[in-house]
């Protein structure tokens, strides 16, 4: 395996780019793993990554059934923040935060993390107040956090509906270490890295059942043969149910809804943060990528669904609130947009958890916010794994919190993925 510097890449270029080595291996399945974590996405390859370069772990597969990155980990919007206040998320999303800053030189990789700042319109004296205690919160335990003024804002993203807007702005809350990433590009680092130290990465192996026996896991039926395992870890986003029904455990908090994303031709350079508004039941997140494309989104489809494709009226939803916000873009034409299906939980709060089979463990319920979540998420589901307790972090993260009402988030907005889209 080539360690990537630029010396690699003045190398290479002498000999016409022709003996760059493969990233990662395409290997056959084994008929029996230490440990399977089914799931290609950003959540289970990070798993992967950290059970081996953590823990030491040895034999470990990940299964895929379609190709790395395919699902939601290739098609969201990237925003990677931590401005959380609870205790429950706040260390959680710091350490996250703090993993990307370091990503790219961790996995030699250029993840294209650009700490571009996060910016949050404030829209009335309520939301300014109540923002002004998360954002307190966050500097006195140690994340970045400002509240700015509206001339601030002003100066820093002068395009916006400042005049005619339907929900006027006063000012913002802003976290300048937060920012967005490539998306693709972490599946394919993370998966290189693991592959490095070892790890098989099985794609278009689809798991069609789940083995157990005397209340243990003992592997799994895939569309490539059965594969023993001692232990298996459930990392597949938007299709966590289907495989909870496949191991016989009855319903999951969890419905699966589709959220879309939209990049319209590319642009001039026009904004360099990611900037965010929710106000009046409208939700709108805007950012611009490398190539110069308007990346934005907005809500949830609002119905439950298998399918990674949206419908017109969140394609309208979401342009007025792009035109609302930077009535600028009236006449850029849309290039793409395209959905994902979201595990959206009951309280908008994620699971990394042990589940009622010993040996099998659940990472789930990551809802619109799992890019962000990606590295911690694969760090202390693999430290889970490995040692088969949860870390003090991650205590609150599991299915018995709907029994004693633990609240994980700040919102508390309710049970249902409505409340939380
Ligand atoms: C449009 C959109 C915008 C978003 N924007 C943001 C954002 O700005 N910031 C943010 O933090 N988060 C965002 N998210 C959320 C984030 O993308 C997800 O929470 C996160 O990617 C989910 O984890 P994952 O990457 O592991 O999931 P996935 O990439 O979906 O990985 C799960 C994998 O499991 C595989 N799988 C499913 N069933 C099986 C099976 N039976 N056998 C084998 N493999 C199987 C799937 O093929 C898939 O590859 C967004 C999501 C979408 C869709």
């Amino acid at each position: 395996m080539t360690r990537y510097s630029a010396w690699s890449v003045i190398k290479n270029g002498f000999s016409g780019q022709k003996n760059w080595s493969r990233v990662w291996r395409d290997p056959e399945p084994k008929s029996e793993y230490d440990t399977i974590i089914v799931g290609g996405g950003l959540h289970g390859l990070a798993t992967a990554y950290y059970l081996a370069k953590n823990h030491g772990m040895k034999n470990i597969a990940v299964v895929e059934k379609g190709w790395l990155g395919g699902g939601n980990g290739g098609r969201n919007t990237t925003i990677v923040r931590s401005n959380y206040m609870m205790p429950g998320s706040r260390f959680f999303y710091e350490h996250s935060l703090k993993l990307w800053e370091q990503l790219s030189h961790e996995l030699n990789y250029n993840v294209m993390f650009s700490q571009r700042a996060h910016i949050s319109l404030l829209h009335s004296p309520a939301a300014r107040d109540a923002t002004a205690r998360r954002y307190n919160t966050m500097r006195l335990t140690g994340t970045d956090a400002e509240i700015w003024s509206l001339d601030q804002l002003k100066g820093a993203v002068p395009h916006l509906n400042y005049d005619n807007a339907r929900f006027p702005i006063i000012g913002a809350a802003v976290q300048r270490r937060a920012g967005t990433a490539r998306h693709d590009a972490v599946a394919w680092g993370y998966a290189r890295a693991a592959d490095q130290l070892g790890v098989d990465i099985l794609q278009n192996c689809e798991v069609t059942g789940v083995r157990r026996g005397n209340g243990k896991i003992t592997g799994l039926q895939t569309s490539r043969g059965d594969i023993s395992a001692n232990k298996v870890g459930f990392a597949v986003a938007g299709n966590t149910s289907r495989l909870w029904q496949m191991a016989e455990l009855g319903k999951l908090p969890i419905e699966s809804h589709k959220l879309q994303a939209f990049v319209s031709e590319p642009l001039k350079p026009l904004l360099d943060q990611v900037v965010v508004f929710g106000v009046g039941g409208a939700h709108f997140y805007i950012s611009q990528s490398d190539k110069g494309g308007m990346v934005f989104g907005g809500d949830l489809d609002w119905y439950k669904s298998y399918a990674q494709r949206g419908n017109l009226p969140i394609v309208q939803d979401v342009c007025e609130a792009a035109t609302s916000i930077l009535p600028c873009l009236g006449r850029v034409r849309l290039l793409r947009h395209w959905a994902g299906v979201m595990d959206m939980s009951m309280d908008g709060s994620p699971f990394i958890c042990k589940t009622p089979i010993e040996n099998l463990y659940l990472n789930a319920g990551w809802n619109y916010g799992g890019f962000k979540a990606s590295p911690a998420s694969g760090w202390y589901f693999a430290d889970l794994i490995a040692n088969d307790r949860p870390n003090p972090v991650i205590e609150g993260y599991n299915l018995q919190r709907f029994e004693r009402g633990v609240n994980i988030d700040e919102r508390g907005a309710g049970p249902d993925p409505k409340l939380h889209g």
